[in-house]
């Protein structure tokens, strides 16, 4: 039997291939510690559990969710952005509700693109932006995020021709793996790109509220203007500790949540909506959640920069995201150096090019692993490379 070309050129998910290498060790008896994936070890806070189970015990809530995602929960989201960022949005047309920014994202790229199109793509980058260009018959380019210029794309460098025709590009910031934060200035500058060049720019912002040192991350949407070019991306994954629940939203440009919501009618319908009861809640008592999460993945990242430190390897604390992407050392590349720590160290931390060949050099350490084993991992760390 034969399936769609589509599928055979799919690349295998990242993280679906590090899950059988984990399973492999674990059967020839070694305890492994896992940095890989970036996925909060730290329960969804309780009264999120307790809002979703009284209204899973209510009728009304077991029928089909309205696919453009429960009123209520839009408008929460819409006075959320409008406390948060000072963002307003109007919650009929410009917010629709997501089983995840996951399937927002590799969905958002069937509303715009066509065959042939070119989506440039943040690289290293989260895979599914050049995974569902790809589903949607598009051409994927890179949109190289180089230490040299503080991980930011270099669009100075970037050949006219190729922006001229292109269709969306896909950033993010805070930026997962590089842990890289942009300015308002930043987000200026792609948004006139994308009004003089006419291309639609979709901003994931899934971590912007997992950041530290007090700096707290802009929305693309601050920028005048930016509402006619862009959607973001947003997912109650990160903030909540909910990534099992698939809950998360998209915002901005009316005509693009509009087709999202489209295809959405389409393909599947919508979220439970005792889930999405549990996101109101969830958005309304935000800093309460973040004034006890914060600390925790921030005393872990101070925890692994200075183990890295004191093996000679040194990365400015990031100030967001719950990753620190460390720069290999020298005569390892970056599976080389992820395969060493999994051989020498038992421990398990991501290959930079698993997020792009421009993650060469890098592997990521994710901070969602309970401190014990955080410490005990750093401390195999600091002895492999000792050796
Ligand atoms: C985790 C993550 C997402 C997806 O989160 P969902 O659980 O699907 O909401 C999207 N983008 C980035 C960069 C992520 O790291």
């Amino acid at each position: 039997m034969e399936v769609a070309t589509r599928i055979k050129k799919l690349p295998p998910y990242l993280f679906a291939q590090i899950e059988q290498k984990i399973a492999e060790e674990k059967q020839k008896g070694r305890e492994i510690l896992d940095l890989g994936i970036g996925d909060p070890d730290l329960p969804t806070p309780s009264f999120i559990i307790e809002k979703l189970c009284e209204e899973a015990q209510k009728p009304q809530n077991h029928r089909y969710p309205s696919y453009r995602g429960l009123y209520r929960f839009r408008e929460a989201v819409a006075e959320w952005y409008l406390r948060r960022f000072g963002v307003k949005l109007d919650p009929e047309r410009e917010v629709v509700s997501l089983i995840g920014s996951k399937e927002g994202i590799a969905h958002f790229a069937w509303c715009v693109v066509d065959p042939g199109d070119i989506v440039l793509a943040s690289d290293p980058g989260y895979p599914v932006y050049k995974i569902g260009t790809m589903l949607a018959g598009g051409i994927p380019l890179e949109l190289p995020l180089l230490p040299e210029n503080d991980f930011l794309p270099d669009f100075s460098r970037f050949p006219q021709e190729v922006l001229e025709k292109t269709r969306l590009i896909f950033i993010n910031y805070p930026n997962n793996p590089t842990s890289q934060v942009a300015s308002l200035d930043f987000f200026k500058e792609v948004v006139e790109l994308a009004r003089r060049y006419n291309f639609i720019i979709a901003h994931d912002l899934a971590y912007s509220e997992i950041s530290f040192d007090g700096y707290r991350a802009p929305s693309i949407l601050e920028v005048e203007g930016a509402r006619e070019v862009a959607i973001e991306f947003h997912s109650l994954s990160k903030t909540f500790n909910m990534t099992g629940w698939r809950i998360g939203f998209a915002v901005g440009n009316a005509k693009l949540v509009e087709a999202l919501g489209r295809i959405k009618t389409n393909v599947d319908s919508g979220i439970f909506n005792a889930i999405q009861w549990a996101g109101v809640e969830a958005l309304a008592r935000t800093e309460e959640v973040l004034k006890w999460l914060l600390p925790v993945y921030q005393k872990r990242r101070d925890l692994v920069v200075s183990a890295l430190s004191r093996v000679g390897i040194e990365v400015k604390p990031p100030r967001a995201t719950f990753y620190v992407w460390i720069p290999v050392p020298s005569g390892f590349d970056s599976l080389g150096f992820a395969n060493f720590l999994l051989d020498k160290a038992g421990v398990v931390v991501t290959p930079g090019t698993g997020f792009g060949r421009y993650g060469e050099g890098f592997v990521r350490v994710s901070l969602t692993t309970p401190d014990a084993v955080l410490e005990r991992a750093m401390s195999r760390i600091e002895e492999a490379l000792n050796q």
